[in-house]
């Protein structure tokens, strides 16, 4: 009976949610795909190979059990689907909605590599979850030991907040140190809503507090209480700090009113659909309206500023890359996304030089001697060409002399990348051992540092990464604390 809902890909194409027209979802910050009705859910489900060996789990970093939780929702078990999916997944509709499955699980959908196109497994996740909120499947728990141990975690970014579900759950103390004022880390601050609402992170937050985790936030360590404090208050400390330290342009003339960190932008964007009074976005700083903004970047930041520009309602909106297309970083879904949106892709460019002009306040500021920076006018563009691959196979951007043109902008936002902060000194802890990238040493297997029982996870023992690996490495560091702290591995186990 079962199987007759399985394996029917052959006759039933793949479908995703709606997806919400250009026009209107331009318009605001909600999710741009609706939710799958159960019926539609229950039959992409049932285009599930159900093959032996799946590589989907495979590539899914958290080896999420798809095929069953797949066949659970195509015979409309969902509550079981949910139980089965919340196993290895701390927070399945956060990466149902923004993994870029092209490049984990879909893109290695058995059916996909047959042509008949994947089945939409990110999509289905995020279903079955909502599913469970909506029906009040997820509710606070309750160890079913206390112990006294107890765990510093210091950032509430997806790789601290997995980690601290786990401990809590076998019974640990567990406080998470944040120096934003609300957790969730670039879930709340970096990720606009259009690609994951507010709401969803927020919840997540509430559940861990109402389960025990204790939220000490607006702390950041290194200022506000010191590293050795939150040592000598905790019998063991994970370190989930993510990586904020903007990778800059080399150029002479890079300082002028109007040129912008994309962490920023974002951060003040995202508080303004919280509410919160922003000065650097109601003064105009950070806000993209009635402006031509240019973005410098070809990653998945950079395509979140394109997007949150245009729904701020910038006059226009160019993305400058020194690469083509289909060598740029950031998921092609994204870049048909905001192209639909009205953003324009400008390859194979690259800022030269910035010319300015004084203007109002910055032109008062100057005459009284304060950070009188001239304001942003025009980006002079270079041109480039795809020359010989690097050592690292790909082709390397090369100067097309006299291509040069200036293009004008009122609003300049640099999305490079993102680097660690030097933690060891911020922290004034030398025993901590660093990459050469400034990336916190971890073991691969334990997740500890350099200092027995701190343990590191997430994008700064990574580097920028993602969501779903911040969660493995926190549900992974959580269970070597537990045995280093009982010296019991069947507690981690349990
Ligand atoms: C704009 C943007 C878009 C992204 N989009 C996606 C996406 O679509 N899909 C995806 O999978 N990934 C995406 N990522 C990457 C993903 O967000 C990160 O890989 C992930 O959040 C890393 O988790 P983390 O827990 O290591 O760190 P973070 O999420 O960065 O959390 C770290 C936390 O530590 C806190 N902290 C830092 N220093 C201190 C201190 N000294 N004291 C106290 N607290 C401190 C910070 O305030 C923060 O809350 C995106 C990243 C950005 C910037
Ligand atoms: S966690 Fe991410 S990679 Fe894994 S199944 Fe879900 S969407 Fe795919």
């Amino acid at each position: 009976m079962a199987t007759q809902k399985m394996l029917t890909f052959v006759s039933t194409p793949r479908e995703m949610p709606e997806k919400r027209a250009a026009a209107d979802r331009s318009e605001d910050f909600h999710e741009i795909y609706r939710e799958f009705a159960a019926a539609k859910a229950a039959e992409q489900s049932g285009r599930c190979s159900q093959c032996g060996v799946p590589y989907c789990q495979s590539h899914c970093p958290l080896h999420n059990n798809i095929p069953d939780w797949l066949r659970l929702t195509a015979e409309g078990r969902l509550e079981e689907a949910y139980r089965v999916s919340q196993a290895t997944n701390t927070f399945p509709e956060i990466c149902g909605r923004i993994c870029p499955q092209d490049r984990l699980c879909e893109g290695n959908c058995v059916i996909e590599q047959s042509g008949h196109g994947t089945v939409t497994i990110g999509a289905i996740e995020k279903y079955i979850t909502d599913t469970a909120w909506d029906n009040g499947w997820i509710q606070p728990f309750k160890p079913a030991q206390e112990r006294a141990e107890s765990v510093g975690i210091i950032g509430a970014g997806p790789g601290g907040l997995a980690a601290a579900d786990m401990l809590r759950k076998q019974g640990f103390q567990v406080t998470i140190y944040d120096r934003y004022d609300r957790a969730g880390g670039l879930m709340t601050y970096g990720i606009p809503g259009f690609k994951l609402e507010k709401d969803v992170v927020m919840r997540r937050n509430q559940l861990l507090a109402d389960s025990g985790v204790e939220f000490v936030l607006n702390c950041n360590v290194g200022e506000d209480i010191s590293f050795d404090a939150i040592r000598g208050k905790h019998d063991a400390v994970l370190i989930a700090t993510g990586v904020y330290k903007t990778r800059d342009l080399d150029l002479d003339n890079a300082d002028h009113g109007g040129i912008v960190r994309a962490i920023d932008y974002l951060t003040a964007s995202n508080k303004v659909e919280f509410g919160d009074d922003v000065p650097d976005f109601e003064d105009g700083e950070l806000n993209a309206k009635g402006k031509r903004v240019v973005v410098i970047g070809g990653g998945d930041t950079a395509m979140d500023c394109v997007r949150t520009a245009i729904r701020q309602g910038a006059q226009s909106v160019k993305c400058l890359y020194r690469r083509d297309r289909a060598n740029m970083p950031g998921s092609q879904r994204e870049v048909q996304n905001a192209e639909e949106e009205g953003v324009e892709f400008v390859w194979l460019s690259a800022p030269g030089a910035f010319a300015g002009h004084v203007t109002g306040v910055a032109a008062e500021a100057q005459e009284r001697d304060v950070d009188g920076l001239p304001q942003i006018a025009s980006v002079r563009i270079q041109k480039m060409r795809l020359g010989q691959p690097d050592v690292t196979g790909r082709q390397s951007p090369e100067l097309i002399d006299g291509a040069d043109y200036d293009e004008p902008a009122e609003l300049v936002i640099k999305a490079l990348g993102f680097e660690p902060e030097d933690l060891p000194r911020l922290w004034g802890v030398e025993g901590l051992e660093v990459t050469r990238w400034g990336t916190v040493k971890a073991s691969f297997q334990t997740h500890q540092t350099s200092i027995p029982g701190v343990f590191a996870v997430g994008d700064i023992v990574r580097g920028a990464s993602l969501v779903v690996w911040a969660i493995r490495d926190g549900r992974e560091a959580a269970e070597s604390i537990a045995t280093f702290l009982t010296g019991d591995a069947r507690i981690a186990a349990e």
